[in-house]
Formats: C-alpha cells, sequence, structure tokens
C-alpha cells in the first residue's frame, strides 16, 4: 500500500489551496481527485459566469493581477486558472481517483480509491459541500413524459425539449438559468424563494466588492450579528453579459412568469404557495437592509464615492412583480410545460468518510475544519470559519489554518516518536 504524509480528497479550490501551503511547507502529500481538477465547474451550464468578480479570484499565492478586476470567469476560464494554478506550484493531484472509503486506525487513515489504497497520517477532505442535488419528493409524482433535471446537470437550452420549462428555485441557480432559458426564446415560469439580491453596480463599485470592503463576510461564524445569516440562500447577482444584478421586478417586466413557492406536484399538476408578493417584498427589504450597510460603511469610512441614487446603482427600480397574480395551481399541460430545472440546492455528501465525526444532519463536527480525530480535517465547508470561507476571495485563509494545524500534528508526532 502507498504511504504518505497526507492526503487531500478534491482539486477544487479548497483542496488546491491547502495543497498550495502544504507544498510550502514541504509536507509530502497526495491530492486525489475523483475527476480534473475543477471538476465540479466543468459540470456547471454552458453560459455559466463566477457571479464574483476577478479582484475575487484570489488564491493564496495567485492573488488576481490582471487590468480587468471587474470583469468575470466564465465557465471554461475558471477551469483553466484553476489548472493553472495546480500547475504552478506542481500541485501533486492524481487524476480520475475517486475515494470511495477513508477509514482510521491507531494513529493512521486508509484512504481507499477505486484505483488502490493509500495510507496517511491526516486526511483533508476537500470533496466539495455541494455535493449531492437535492430534489423535492415530489418530483417522483410527476408525469414520467416531463423532463427534469437538476441545476447541476443543466447544460443550455437545447438539451431540453421544445415548450415551456418551470425553473424551481429562486437564489443563485435557479434565476440565472431562467435567464439563459428567456434569452433563448423559452417560455420560462420560475417558483421562487426568499432571496435578497445583491446590485452589480452600486455608487461607483462592484456590490460584492463593497460587501467584502464592509466586511460582511469577516465574521467569525460564531459570532454572527444575525445567526440565520449562515443559511441565508446565496443573494441574487449574476456575472454574465459583464455582470449585472438580477432583479425579480425586472423578469416579471422581460416576460418571466413568477410563482410563489413551490410546494407540490401530482402528474400534471403543480402546486404553489400563495406567497410571491411576500417573496418580492422580502427581497427588497433584504436588498434595501444590504445598501442601507454599505451606506453606513461608506459613511464610516468616509470614502468620497458616487451618491446613493438611481444613477448609480444597476438595480431596477420598478415593482412589476406586485402586479402578477398569486398563481397557487398550474397545469403543466395547459402551460405548455415540458420539462422542470430544480434549481433547488445539494445536500452535504461525506458518505465515504467512515469515521464518526459528523451529526444527525450529516454536517462534520469540527472548528474551523478541525475534527475531534486527530489527523481528519475538512476543508471548503460553507461558513467553515466565516463567510469567505468556500470562495475563491476566502479559501485560503482556512487552507493556511489547516496546514498549519498539520504540521503542528506530524511535528508533535515526530517529537513524541
Ligand atoms: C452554482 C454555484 C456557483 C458558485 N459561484 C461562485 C462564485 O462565483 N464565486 C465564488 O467564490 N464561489 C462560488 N460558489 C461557491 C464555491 O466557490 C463553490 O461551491 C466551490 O466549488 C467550492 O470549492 P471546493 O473546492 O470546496 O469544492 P468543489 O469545487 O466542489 O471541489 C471538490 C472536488 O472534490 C472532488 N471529489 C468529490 N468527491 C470525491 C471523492 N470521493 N474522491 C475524489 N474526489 C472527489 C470533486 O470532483 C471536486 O473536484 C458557487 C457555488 C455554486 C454551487
Amino acid at each position: 500500500m502507498q504511504r504518505v504524509e497526507v492526503v487531500v480528497v478534491g482539486a477544487g479550490h479548497a483542496g488546491l489551496s491547502t495543497s498550495y501551503f502544504l507544498s510550502r511547507a514541504g509536507i509530502e502529500h497526495l491530492v486525489l481527485e475523483r475527476g480534473l481538477v475543477g471538476e465540479k465547474w466543468r459540470g456547471c451550464w454552458d453560459s455559466f459566469y463566477l457571479n464574483t468578480a476577478n479582484g475575487a479570484f484570489n488564491l493564496p499565492g495567485a492573488a488576481y493581477a490582471g487590468d480587468e478586476p471587474d470583469a468575470f470567469l466564465s465557465r471554461d476560464e475558471t477551469v483553466r486558472c484553476l489548472e493553472e494554478y495546480a500547475v504552478s506550484f506542481q500541485a501533486p493531484v492524481r487524476t480520475r481517483t475517486r475515494v470511495v472509503a477513508v477509514t482510521h486506525s491507531a494513529d493512521r487513515y486508509v484512504v481507499e480509491t477505486d484505483q488502490g489504497s493509500v495510507e496517511a497520517r491526516a486526511v483533508v477532505v476537500a470533496s466539495g459541500y455541494f455535493a449531492r442535488p437535492r430534489i423535492p419528493s415530489s418530483a417522483a409524482d410527476l408525469a414520467p413524459d416531463i423532463v427534469q433535471v437538476h441545476s447541476s446537470a443543466y447544460r443550455n437550452p437545447d438539451g431540453l425539449p421544445p415548450g415551456a420549462v418551470l425553473v424551481v428555485g429562486g437564489a443563485q441557480s435557479g434565476p440565472q438559468i431562467a435567464e439563459d432559458l428567456l434569452e433563448a426564446g423559452r417560455d420560462v415560469y420560475l417558483a421562487t424563494s426568499r432571496t435578497g439580491r445583491t446590485p452589480r453596480r452600486y455608487r461607483g463599485k462592484d456590490g460584492f466588492w463593497w460587501m467584502l470592503q464592509a466586511g460582511i463576510y469577516d465574521h467569525p461564524v460564531d459570532q454572527l450579528p444575525d445567526p440565520n445569516f449562515r443559511w441565508a440562500p446565496g443573494r441574487l447577482l449574476s456575472g454574465t453579459r459583464g455582470g449585472h444584478t438580477i432583479n425579480l421586478h425586472e423578469f416579471a417586466r422581460i416576460g418571466i412568469r413568477l410563482l410563489g413557492h413551490y410546494e407540490s406536484g401530482d402528474g400534471y399538476r403543480l402546486a404553489f404557495a400563495p406567497n410571491l408578493h411576500w417573496t418580492l417584498a422580502e427581497s427588497d427589504a433584504l436588498t434595501a437592509r444590504l445598501t442601507r450597510q454599505l451606506d453606513e460603511y461608506i459613511e464610516q469610512a468616509g470614502l468620497s464615492v458616487p451618491p446613493r441614487n438611481p444613477d448609480n446603482t444597476d438595480d431596477y427600480d420598478g415593482d412589476d412583480g406586485f402586479r402578477l397574480p398569486e398563481v397557487t395551481e398550474l397545469d403543466m399541460r395547459s402551460a405548455g410545460i415540458s420539462s422542470i430545472v430544480w434549481g433547488t440546492g445539494y445536500h452535504v455528501d461525506y458518505s465515504f468518510v467512515r469515521v464518526p465525526v459528523f451529526d444527525r444532519t450529516g454536517q462534520p463536527i469540527h472548528r474551523r475544519g478541525v475534527t475531534a480525530f486527530p489527523g481528519l480535517y475538512f476543508m471548503g465547508i460553507h461558513f467553515q470559519h466565516t463567510g469567505r470561507s468556500d470562495l475563491f476571495c476566502g479559501v485560503g485563509d482556512d487552507a493556511a489554518f489547516i496546514a498549519a494545524a498539520i504540521e503542528h500534528q506530524l511535528a508533535t508526532a515526530s517529537d513524541k516518536s
């Protein structure tokens, strides 16, 4: 059996950032990846762009230094950047190697893969937090000729049969896919959820950039001003067409048929909560709260920037959504709906880790990625430490922390032997 000091599972940006710091510390390790480097992004839809700008593409040792900090990477550019990143420090990645089990005995871990086993003194699980598609159970009750795909499997409008499309899910993926479909001339229905938007442009800068400046993502998870922030769905915004705000009222204006929350389905019949207007009001209120926070930050920091007014944001200021009816039932045949895209999020899935470090919901029990099992670490968890933890702009801080913990662990173990 092959032996190494450390195995990292996954060559996304969490695994690669960890590998960067392990390499810098001279710690022997192997990154095992079931697909190719950046596999998750390879699976995104064709028109996908990151919604964080280049200036926030900030991996350790590779902070963005180009002259387009406000532009956005496409799917393929994101993959290429991750590949170049891996090459830049010769990350020891073994691709097409799926980890099927991680077990613990004495002071060792055995990492079983579909290409043989590896023994290690430490394992970093960086296999992605958004792992298994979450789809409502009633999807199984829908008529078999309705094509259903999860957002992680959606590629482009041509991949769906002719006809109208229902997109379910109003956070990050659903509305972006709804736009993709509308631009291709499809009739689109969108079942919404309670999500605030981040104005793409606000007072002269990118809205997400302002959020980073204002420290909104910097609170450690146990000191959040509002604990719900941890579980809040990703805010509405897009990196396509050079970046723009996603505003549901504007969706109503351009002809996307907005619905309340998806409740259930049976055959061709779909039921929605009568909460579209509430959802829109909440989205507006969350957005107003965010811009107030940004204004307070700007004022406190004494920054000289353009004033708050409609000229200095690209956020649509209409309220068209409130004029739409609350639709609680839809017959897919009458509406001409032939397919459904579930933009309903993900479950975690660490089932290959056969070490009892999970709570009843399958979430790893850890403090900043460090578990109670010496040598077992996690990376890339949403809010692992702060709101930046799983993002391109913040994963490096956690990677440095975990690599330092491993260095300490290995040094302590060799002192004892
Ligand atoms: C639709 C979407 C859009 C997002 N957009 C942005 C954005 O614009 N900006 C931003 O900063 N963040 C964004 N995020 C959040 C975050 O950056 C991603 O979720 C990111 O992919 C997390 O990186 P990761 O390395 O933890 O996981 P992943 O990128 O998922 O990497 C995990 C890797 O582990 C591999 N793997 C999994 N299981 C195994 C196994 N058993 N054996 C071997 N390998 C395995 C996978 O193939 C994968 O390559 C987005 C998330 C989603 C879902």
